[in-house]
């Protein structure tokens, strides 16, 4: 069994995707800016009969990343991550100081930390690096600049990573997911409704679900599940990778 550092893990498809990889009997180290809300995470899994301890990680801070290695139990197999935040508007209207935290939580905090746990990877000789992108990693949507710049961003990271891993165990890989219902997610109907002058319903209907040739929210089990097999041996030559999640969303 794995230990996985999920970041981002007290709420959402962090969250999520810590209880489902607990019930698979790995060990979870839940971090997240909240420190409250990964101890809740760790709390509920503890529950359940799993493994997780909880800890207080920004991966946008350079010392918070420094710490945290410190703090650890050992080795950490897997890393996810996960940590994340949306900001919808138009680019004349962005604060840059929302642009700027935008890449530093989800473009260079992913580096960040994947730089500091590689060197314990690659004296384990093995480690899995998973990256929650998304369909903006691949295709565009309006008022999200920062967010679809820093997640196209990730590809590029993963890609030289994969390269400059590749002669180790070690995978780094990208999944890519469309709409999953989740805080960020409902925040962003509200946001979404506002911007383009139209009713919350609409939003849903008409600019998260339509473009799915599916039409439903990708659930956090999904993502999960994809996880477990990115770890599995089955998937050591897979790397550098972008795993699609969006119901047919880029086959059009
Ligand atoms: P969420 O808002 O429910 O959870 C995000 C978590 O990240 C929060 O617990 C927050 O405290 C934490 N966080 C924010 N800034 C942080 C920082 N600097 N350091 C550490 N933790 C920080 O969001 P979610 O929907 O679960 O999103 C998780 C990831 O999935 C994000 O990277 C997001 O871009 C991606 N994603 C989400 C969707 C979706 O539809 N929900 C779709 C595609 C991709």
């Amino acid at each position: 069994m794995s230990t996985i550092l999920i970041t981002g893990a007290g709420s959402g498809i962090g969250a999520g995707v810590a209880a489902e990889l607990a019930k698979a009997g790995h060990h979870i180290l839940a971090t997240d800016l909240n420190l409250d809300a990964a101890g809740e995470t760790a709390r509920a899994i503890s529950a359940d009969g799993g493994q997780a301890e909880a800890f207080e990680l920004d991966v946008a801070s350079a010392d918070s990343v420094a710490a945290i290695t410190g703090k650890l139990p050992g080795p950490v197999d897997v890393l996810v991550n996960n940590a994340g935040l949306q900001y919808v508007s138009k680019l004349e209207d962005f604060p840059m100081e929302k642009w700027e935290q935008l890449i530093a939580v989800m473009l260079t905090g992913a580096a960040r930390l994947t730089r500091a746990l590689l060197p314990g990877m690659r004296k384990a000789g093995h480690g899995r690096i998973i990256n929650i992108g998304s369909i903006h990693a691949l295709v565009a949507s309006r008022y999200k600049t920062a967010y679809v710049a820093a997640k196209h961003g990730l590809l590029g990271f993963s890609k030289v990573l994969a390269l400059e891993t590749a002669d180790t165990d070690i995978t780094i890989n990208t999944i890519c997911p469309s709409y999953v219902k989740t805080p960020l997610v409902e925040k962003q109907i509200a946001a979404q409704a506002r911007e383009n002058g139209i009713s919350e319903e609409k939003v849903v209907n008409e600019i998260m679900l339509k473009p799915m040739p599916k039409g439903e929210f990708i659930s956090i089990e999904e993502l999960a599940g994809i996880c477990a097999f990115l770890m599995s041996p089955a998937a050591r030559n897979i790397t550098g990778q972008t795993i699609v999640v969006d119901g047919g969303w880029t086959a059009q």
